[in-house]
């Protein structure tokens, strides 16, 4: 037989996916497992947006799409952009995707040349570096920075030392996600423009994941990096309708660039990887945006009722030692006690409770796990109380 290309074959094998398939086969042995490893928010499309993707089927919009996104869609996400962002945006700067994946694997294609590295604030979202590696000519380097952050004592002074020094000449941009996942860190003003000076400086582009910018606890707001000073057309922003609007499946998302990194995102990359974005689903997308972002808050108000239940419950068994997060829906624990890779997510499923490995998130952190906050309240008490019989309470 021919053989398959040697770089797909060693692309990294999805951890998470080896965690669910190992629940999975334990359930089918009888045992109640309660599934924590990911992020799929457990709550219904909303009504509204399902109906406007069937009047859009029956209008007859079935037909190929504007392939920079549906002029429509794209007014709707310049305005949004524009006024909750603060990122002022006309619709040739907006490009949609499908999904924020497909809008980082686009924008990599795009801006990387032979040589250059894209600096990875770490832990990261576990895509990211194989993003980056399918991208051809990247180099992803990583540094850690959110658990810096999330153990306190890391002034902004600190930060802007350790990323000079990691940046250098190859870098070409800097990847930051905020709200973070798995730690759940939401970046304020400080640090931001920390990468914001920096990217100026060593003139580098700023990818700025904002997948979870609805997802927000404790009354915080979200703040987009490319509505700084000077960082306008440094940034590139990616977003989603996946999180904030519980449309995993349907896979829309978007990216503001400048109109000529759009331009090129779209001639390039997008079209050849998508032919355009499924006409009908991007009305869904406009119908989100205008009707339902009340959805959002009631979601974000489930999630962070889970986070406090499961902090509280956490801080309560020996050996755990939880971020506190500011957003998104994940909680990254400290389990080093219990030891370290998939030993220690094998302890957790012995417990009952599958969870994501820390090392799927960056090689430093394969002495922490990852829970996702996408379960019912009930669920999460019972993960707790499962947690504390195994491993015992302080
Ligand atoms: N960025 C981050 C940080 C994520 O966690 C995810 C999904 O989990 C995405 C982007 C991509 O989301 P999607 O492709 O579903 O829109």
């Amino acid at each position: 037989m021919p053989s398959i290309s040697q770089k797909i074959l060693s692309i990294p094998k999805d951890e998470l996916s080896m965690v669910r398939q190992q629940g999975l086969d334990m359930e089918a042995k009888g045992r109640r497992i309660i599934h924590m490893e990911r992020g799929e928010p457990n709550f219904p499309t909303p009504r509204g947006i399902i109906d406007a993707i069937y009047r859009a089927g029956l209008d007859g919009r079935t037909h190929y799409p504007d392939m920079q996104g549906e002029p429509a869609l794209r007014e709707a996400l310049a305005e949004k952009i524009t006024k909750k962002n603060g990122i002022p945006t006309s619709p040739d700067e907006v490009v949609v995707t499908l999904g924020g994946m497909h809008g980082l694997y686009c924008l990599f294609q795009t801006i990387l040349e032979p040589g250059d590295e894209v600096l990875i604030l770490a832990p990261y979202w576990l895509s990211t570096s194989k993003l980056v590696y399918l991208s051809d000519n990247g180099q992803a380097r990583f540094m850690e920075f959110y658990t810096r952050v999330a153990g306190g004592g890391y002034p902004a002074e600190a930060f802007q030392a350790d990323l000079a020094g990691a940046v250098t000449p190859r870098t070409k941009a800097i990847y930051v996600n905020t709200p973070n996942n798995p730690t759940g860190i939401c970046l304020g003003q400080d640090y931001l423009q920390v990468i914001a000076d920096i990217a100026i400086q060593r003139d580098i582009f700023v990818v700025s994941d904002e997948a979870y910018e609805d997802i927000l606890f404790d009354g915080a707001e979200h703040i987009s990096i490319g509505s700084m000073d000077g960082m306008l057309d440094r940034t590139l922003s990616v977003f989603t309708f996946s999180k904030s609007y519980a449309m995993t499946g349907l896979r829309l998302g978007y990216v503001r660039a400048s109109a000529d990194v759009a331009r090129a995102m779209v001639y390039g990359p997008v079209i050849y990887t998508s032919n355009g974005i499924p006409t009908a689903i991007q009305y869904g997308g406009v119908q989100a945006l205008k009707a339902h972002n009340n959805d959002i808050a009631a979601m974000r108000r489930a999630y962070e009722e889970r986070r406090d239940i499961l902090y509280k419950g956490l801080l309560q068994v020996k050996g755990l030692n939880p971020i506190r997060p500011g957003g998104a829906f994940y909680m990254f624990v400290e389990a080093g006690k219990w030891g370290k890779g998939l030993d220690l997510v094998g302890q957790f499923m012995d417990a009952g409770v599958a969870i994501a490995p820390g090392s799927a998130f960056g090689a430093a952190f394969e002495r922490w796990v990852r829970f996702s906050l996408a379960n019912s309240n009930d669920e999460v008490t019972e993960a707790v109380d499962l947690l504390t019989a195994y491993f015992g309470r302080i």
